[in-house]
């Protein structure tokens, strides 16, 4: 199938089962792309609607909680087949992956493509949740770093030569910058600011960057100064109950209403639809709240990205079945309640020009919001 046969409402549809149900892998392809650069690893896939996603590989008991189909690869090398009728391309292993600092550090251990146009980079890869034992429960942060499949500080000046090296690459059309918390008062944000700033002393690329919010106006106008084009303060969870028990630490520094005053102030900075937050799907949360929450910060500009949980290994929700599971229809409708919302306030995540909805790779806001304008003309 390919994207001239398939209408807003089936991308809608697939896309969000894509991000629920996963996929699964034969036996033989899984063994050998285990720990490799293939899908297992964490690559994209591009769906025929040109948008990119990053499905999650389901195996085992898993794979039937899920209610996987599987991905197989052609006899082409580009192009996997999902459920033995979808064509999904696969975005390619850049090429400066293979390069290195002229102190040896690989630029994979530096910054990673996500979807397939972003550079993505973890400035601080730990956080003050974990040495507290209050993590987010599905939080993998340091688990990256204490595999050595990265450091836990990034050097501002490697950044930058990564992201010069992808854009010689023509491969990137944004960048985004995230941390985990540390200790320190500034919530990791001067080291941010660090990296910013090196980057605009080599590029004009559209940058984003995600912290846990502070409380004063002056940092975040001294994040848009540095040259940040859009930032990311994430919620979690709409449902107050669920963010306390999904988010201890977090939830217990930071209360809605913190949130709340850091997106407006962050609104004085930067253009409408790229202040953002992360709103999980499928914790058990009451969905009405959620989406009364999409729609207060759809109606000031903060765009919202709706995203299903996506439990992780080594999180606490290792082998936690979200409350989507089964439930794909259902999770379709949810999504097009979004979708409406979005097309209403006029946040179109196609245009904005940085922020984790820019790459859209674990979120179908940008398909809910196509298939809303869809159903509209
Ligand atoms: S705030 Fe939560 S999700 Fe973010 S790095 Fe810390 S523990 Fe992980």
């Amino acid at each position: 199938m390919t994207g001239n046969t398939m209408d807003a409402e089936e991308i809608l549809r697939l896309k969000v089962r894509l991000l629920t149900e996963g996929a699964t892998l034969s036996q033989d392809v899984y063994a050998g792309r285990k720990g490799g650069a293939g899908p297992v690893g964490g690559r994209y896939f591009i769906l025929p609607n040109g948008r990119s996603v990053g499905i999650p590989i389901r195996t085992g008991a898993q794979q039937k909680i899920f209610n996987s189909a599987t991905l197989v690869p052609t006899d082409d090398p580009t192009i996997w087949l999902y459920d033995d009728s979808i064509e999904m391309k696969v975005v390619p292993k850049p090429r400066f992956y293979d390069l290195k600092t002229s102190d040896g550090i690989s630029y994979s251990q530096i910054a990673l493509l996500h979807g397939d146009r972003t550079l993505a980079t973890t400035v601080y890869q730990s956080c003050r949740y974990w040495s507290h034992g209050t993590q987010c429960k599905f939080c993998t942060i340091p688990l990256s770093q204490r595999s050595g499949a990265t450091m836990i500080e990034k050097v501002p000046d490697h950044v930058a030569e990564v992201v010069i090296a992808a854009e010689k690459e023509g491969l990137i059309d944004d960048v985004l910058l995230t941390t985990g918390t540390p200790e320190s008062e500034d919530m990791g944000i001067e080291s941010l600011i660090q990296v910013i700033e090196a980057i605009r002393k080599v590029s004009e690329i559209p940058i984003g960057v995600q912290f846990e919010p502070p409380v004063d106006r002056e940092t975040i106008r001294d994040i848009a100064n540095a040259g940040a084009n859009a930032v990311g303060m994430h919620i979690e969870s709409a449902d107050e109950a669920i963010r306390e028990e999904m988010c201890p630490g977090k939830h217990q520094y930071g209360p809605l209403d913190l949130y709340k005053r850091s997106w407006q102030y962050a609104l004085d900075y930067f253009e409408k639809g790229h202040v953002s937050t992360f709103i999980l799907h499928g914790l058990g949360e009451d969905t009405k709240k959620t989406l009364s929450l999409v729609g207060e910060l759809s109606e000031v500009g903060v765009m919202p990205i709706v995203a299903p949980i996506r439990p992780s290994l080594g999180s606490q929700l290792a082998n936690y079945e979200p409350t989507y599971a089964g439930q794909l229809d259902e999770s379709v409708e949810f999504y097009k309640e979004v979708g409406k919302i979005l097309f209403q306030h006029g946040l179109n995540p196609k245009g904005t020009v940085a922020g984790c909805h820019r790459c859209g790779g674990c979120t179908p806001i940008q398909e809910a919001y196509d298939w809303a304008a869809s159903i509209s003309s």
